[in-house]
């Protein structure tokens, strides 16, 4: 039975893809279908340039919407990067952070995946923040090891600032490769770190897996108790699969 303090969650990641026309076809087939996906809160983040579109087209339709990333900094001259209060004057409630690909091509540190996160609160958003090991690290058996040194600066954030916030697993080696992590491998990860949530105080923290999560594999990994639903990448370019694994 789904804890009712860990609604189910699942939440697109467009990455760097969409135009208008585009979008406002993809976002017009998720209106029309999320009223029958009550049980799961769904929502998209997109890139920047797209808010506002996706605030005009999704405000009152129940889908949730917010970015890809978040500046640490609140203001200033900090060229190409977006403030929080940026993201919430478009109404964002969700952005990612330390997603693998910002942690790999852009260097965030451990230190400044907390600082986003802990600026993302700071204005009222609540931020997805990305874990997950690389194939390498899998095959050293360093996972759990890689997860914890992850979390660790998110976590000595406090309870209060946990409580608020989303964790998602996502191994970098199932990241858009068509790989998955089994159900079994996924949930040993999610209830380590379920562990840590529970021993600060914050055991009802929503914990997503990502990684090549498509309608016909959603259900077999929500089936898992510590796992609370996904973010997708891929998947959540197409309309009717990102509702299937909502409706999963
Ligand atoms: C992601 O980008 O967060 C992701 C999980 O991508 P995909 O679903 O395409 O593997």
């Amino acid at each position: 039975m789904v804890n009712p303090s860990r609604k189910r969650l699942v939440i697109g990641n467009w990455k760097m893809h969409g135009d208008t026309a585009f979008n406002s076809e993809l976002l017009a087939g998720l209106r029309a279908g999320v009223a029958d996906v009550p049980h799961c809160d769904v929502a998209v983040c997109v890139p920047f340039p797209y808010l506002y579109q996706v605030c005009s087209l999704l405000e009152g339709s129940g889908l949730g919407w917010g970015a890809q990333d978040v500046s640490e900094h609140e203001k200033g001259a900090y060229t190409g990067e977006v403030a929080a209060n940026m993201l919430t004057d478009f109404q964002c409630q969700w952005v990612l952070v330390g997603h693998s690909e910002r942690r790999t091509y852009h260097g965030e540190s451990d230190a400044t995946v907390a600082s986003k996160a802990s600026a993302a609160l700071a204005s009222g958003l609540t931020p997805v923040v990305c874990v997950g090991e690389t194939l390498e690290q899998q095959e050293a058996g360093q996972t759990a090891a890689i997860i914890e040194r992850q979390l660790a600066m998110v976590l000595a954030l406090g309870r209060d600032a946990v409580a608020r916030m989303v964790i998602a697993y996502e191994p970098v080696w199932a990241i858009g490769t068509g790989r998955t992590a089994t159900p079994e491998q996924a949930q040993d990860v999610h209830a380590l770190i379920r562990a840590k949530l529970k021993a600060i105080g914050a055991p009802d923290v929503r914990i997503l897996y990502g990684g090549s999560v498509k309608a016909s594999n959603a259900a077999s990994l929500f089936a898992m108790p510590d796992i609370d639903g996904a973010l997708v990448g891929g998947a959540s370019l197409v309309a009717s699969e990102f509702l299937s694994i909502a409706a999963a």
